[in-house]
């Protein structure tokens, strides 16, 4: 029989953002309802080691990191529902949500926390070595390549970006790009084309990535000339996919404002929405750093910004 969750706060998504907009909610008395979405912990769980989340001195595990974030939130007072949101209507408060499951949601305030992912080129090897070798984020990852090969697919400014930070790391860079000019902001090519470690092959798009050893690892990345067909070879033990990523806000077109890349729009210095009442964190609303310190900054952000909210709306309507 379907069910109705009412709370005074709705938080929507439970990786680092949603869980820690729930600490803080639970904290101040708000009694928050977490529901979960299809990826309980967020993106965090689909990897391994995470070496940049403060407080750990050693090496952690992502998914061991985000059950903890759970239980923290559960033994504050928040409660976790696994259900995915299809349905919202914003119109009015208290704001009203419909599950798969078929259960409604009724929140006087709500916190969107429902992430991003990362694109991916959807070829077989890619899948294969995804965590051995082939990563979507420089920033998380690019530490473990110390000293080696590695090569950064895409055009764009997140490609660029990418590569120029990996020089941190590595003295032998590859961009790869599937055309003869790239996409990203002009300042950003011509410290590209400046670096002395970054090498880039134009209209190359990746024919396979190619795995050996045990456990196995990235070694190589096979290429296809867009124009000729040739397939060449180049080694490479560490590779970046930089092609984009995708906001979880189909559900809120139309309901709430959006950027041109769909990523829900913030008053600056806030996480206030275009909606009253309705506050976003984390990687849905934040295009550049997509880190879970930040995401969880965030969350802290529009727990309190979404309290503070309720308590004047609360004391203004008597
Ligand atoms: C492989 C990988 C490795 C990474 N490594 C690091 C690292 O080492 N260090 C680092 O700082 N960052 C790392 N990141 C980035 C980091 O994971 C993200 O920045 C962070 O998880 C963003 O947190 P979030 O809470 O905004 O969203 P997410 O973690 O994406 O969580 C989104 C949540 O929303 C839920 N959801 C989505 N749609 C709905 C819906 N309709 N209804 C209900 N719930 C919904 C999902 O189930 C999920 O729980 C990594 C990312 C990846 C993919």
């Amino acid at each position: 029989m379907a069910e109705t969750h009412r709370t005074k706060m709705l938080i929507l998504g439970s990786g680092p953002a949603g869980l820690s907009a729930a600490i803080y909610a639970a904290r101040a008395g708000m009694e928050p309802i977490v529901v979960q979405g299809m990826e309980p912990g967020g993106q965090l769980t689909t990897t391994t080691e995470v070496e940049n989340y403060p407080g750990f001195a050693e090496l952690i595990q992502g998914p061991w990191l985000m059950e903890q974030m759970q239980k923290q939130a559960e033994n504050c007072g928040a409660k976790m529902i696994w259900d995915h949101i299809s349905e919202v209507d914003l119109s009015q408060r208290p704001f009203r949500m419909k599950g798969d499951s078929g259960d409604e949601y009724v929140g006087d305030v709500l916190v969107i926390a429902t992430g991003a992912q990362a694109r991916w080129l959807g070829i077989e090897s890619e899948t294969a070595l995804r965590g051995k070798g082939l990563s979507a984020c420089a920033t998380c990852d690019g530490f473990f390549f110390r000293g080696k090969k590695v090569a950064v697919i895409g055009g764009g400014n997140t490609a660029v970006e990418e590569a120029l930070y990996l020089t941190n790391h590595s003295d032998d860079v590859t961009l790869i790009h599937r055309r003869d000019e790239l996409r990203a902001e002009k300042i950003l090519q011509e410290r590209l084309f400046a670096h002395p470690n970054i090498t880039v092959l134009w209209d190359k798009t990746v024919d396979k990535f190619v795995g050996e050893g045990d456990p196995e690892g990235l070694v190589a990345i096979d290429l296809k000339d867009t124009k000729t067909g040739e397939i060449t070879q180049i080694p490479a033990e560490g590779g970046f996919v930089a092609i984009g990523h995708d906001p979880a806000t189909a559900l809120f077109k139309g309901h709430l404002e959006l950027d041109s890349d769909n990523y829900i729009k913030v008053e600056p210095g806030s996480t206030r929405t275009s909606v009253p009442g309705v506050f976003a964190c984390g990687d849905v609303m934040d295009k550049i750093y997509r880190q879970a310190v930040t995401a969880a900054g965030t969350g802290c952000m529009a727990a309190l910004d979404a309290e503070k909210f309720f308590a004047e709306t609360e004391f203004e309507q008597g």
